[in-house]
C-alpha cells in the first residue's frame, strides 16, 4: 500500500479534529497535511465570556506549530482554489497534492453586507472586535445595551442569547442598571431546536430582565444617532451594540464546481461526502437538510462529531476496512 497524502483545509473546530485523529488511526507512510491562513487555532465559542474578561485570549488559542513534533504538516497559508480534476489544492505557499481532501473552511463574516454595522457595531464574532469591546465596557456609562442579529444563517444558534444573559450578569454584578434587548430576524430562539425549547429561552430571557424582539430585521445601524431601522421602519435607539454580522460562505468555496448556489457544499448527511470522490466536507462550511424542513445549525458540536466519522472513514478506505460510521445530526 502505497502511501496516501490526506489535505485537510482549515484548522478550525472540524479540522484539527480530523487532522489528530487520522494521526492516531494511521502509519507514519501517510502524509497528512493542514493548511490554514492562520498561526493558530481559535476556540471562537470562548469570544463571548473574553467579553466580559472571564477568559484570557491566551486560555482560547492554541499555536499549530507543536503539530509538528505529532508528524502533521502544518502549511500557514491561504487556500486560494481547489483543482478537483488533478487533485491539487493551490494555495499563497505553493500548491498542495492530496489523494484525500477534507474541506473545514467554516463560514467568513461579511459584516459590510449590512449599512452601518461596521460604523455602529461591536462584532461579536471577530478577536479584535471582541476585544475592543471588553475595553469600552470597562468605562460604559450608557444604560442601554443592544445584541443584534443581521441576518440567517449564523454561526451557534444560540449564541446572540448567551450574550445577552452573560452582559446582564455582567451589568448585574456590576450593580449598573443597564436594559439589554435581544433583537433578532428569527420567530425564536434557536428555530431548529423546537418550540419548547425557544420557549425555555425566552423565558431565561424574561426571567433576567432582558427585552426579546423576534422576527425583526435591521435595515440599517445608524451609527451617528444610535439608532437602529426596522425593515418595517420602525427605530431602535441604543448606548451600545453588539452585533452578529451578515454569514456567507469563504469566497474559494463560493466561486467552486463544489458549491451549491447558496456558496455552501451539499455533502451525503450520513457520510459528508461531496459530489467527488474521495473529497469530503465538514462543518459550517455545508449545507445539511434536516428532516424538520431546517438547516443543520453551523455548530463547532456538529463540526466535530463529523470530522470524527470522516476520519474514520478515511482511515478505513486507505486500510481497507469498512468505512462504514456515519454521522447521525445528534449535538
Ligand atoms: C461567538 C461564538 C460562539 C460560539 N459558541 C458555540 C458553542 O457554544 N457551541 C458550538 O457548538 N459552537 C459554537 N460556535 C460555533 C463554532 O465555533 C463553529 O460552528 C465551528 O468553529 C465550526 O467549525 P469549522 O471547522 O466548520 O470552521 P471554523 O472553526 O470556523 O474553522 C475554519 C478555519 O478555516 C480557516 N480558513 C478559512 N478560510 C480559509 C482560507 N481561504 N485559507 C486558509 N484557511 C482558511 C480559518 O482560519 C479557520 O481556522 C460559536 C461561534 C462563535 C463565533
Amino acid at each position: 500500500m502505497a502511501g496516501k497524502t490526506i489535505c485537510i483545509l482549515g484548522g478550525g473546530s472540524g479540522g484539527l479534529v480530523v487532522a489528530n485523529k487520522l494521526k492516531k488511526s494511521l502509519s507514519a507512510e501517510h502524509k497528512i497535511v493542514l493548511v490554514d491562513k492562520l498561526s493558530y487555532h481559535l476556540f471562537n465559542p470562548s469570544l463571548l465570556w473574553l467579553m466580559v474578561g472571564w477568559r484570557q485570549i491566551e486560555d482560547m488559542k492554541r499555536d499549530f506549530s507543536p503539530l509538528k513534533r505529532k508528524g502533521i504538516d502544518f502549511i500557514q497559508a491561504e487556500v486560494n482554489g481547489i483543482d478537483f480534476n488533478n487533485q491539487a489544492v493551490s494555495t499563497t505557499a505553493g500548491n498542495v497534492k492530496y489523494d484525500y481532501l477534507v474541506i473545514s473552511l467554516g463560514a467568513d463574516i461579511y459584516p459590510e453586507r449590512l449599512a452601518g454595522f461596521k460604523e455602529g457595531a461591536y462584532n461579536l464574532y471577530q478577536l479584535s472586535e471582541v476585544i475592543r469591546l471588553r475595553d469600552d465596557l470597562a468605562n460604559f456609562k450608557g444604560d442601554k445595551v443592544a445584541v443584534m442579529v443581521s441576518s440567517i444563517p449564523f454561526k451557534c444558534p444560540a449564541a446572540p442569547y448567551e450574550a445577552a444573559l452573560i452582559l446582564n450578569a455582567y451589568f448585574k454584578r456590576q450593580n449598573k442598571n443597564v436594559q439589554v434587548q435581544v433583537v433578532s430576524p428569527e420567530p425564536q430562539p434557536m428555530p431548529v431546536a423546537g418550540p419548547a425549547m425557544g420557549q425555555a429561552v425566552v423565558s431565561l430571557l424574561n426571567m433576567s430582565g432582558i427585552q426579546y424582539m423576534p422576527n425583526t430585521t435591521i435595515k440599517t445601524v445608524k451609527a451617528d444617532k444610535k439608532e437602529l431601522e426596522t425593515a418595517d421602519g420602525k427605530s431602535i435607539p441604543f448606548d451600545m451594540l453588539v452585533g452578529v454580522p451578515s454569514h456567507g460562505a469563504p469566497a474559494v468555496i463560493k466561486n467552486s464546481s463544489i458549491a451549491a448556489e447558496t456558496g455552501w457544499i451539499p455533502v451525503n448527511a450520513k457520510n459528508l461526502q461531496t459530489k467527488i470522490e474521495n473529497v469530503y466536507a465538514i462543518g459550517d462550511i455545508t449545507a445539511i437538510p434536516l428532516p424538520v424542513g431546517k438547516p443543520l445549525p453551523k455548530a463547532g458540536v456538529f463540526a466535530h462529531l463529523e470530522a470524527e466519522v470522516v476520519a474514520h472513514n478515511i482511515a478505513a478506505k486507505i486500510k481497507g476496512g469498512t468505512a462504514d460510521k456515519e454521522f447521525n445530526g445528534d449535538g
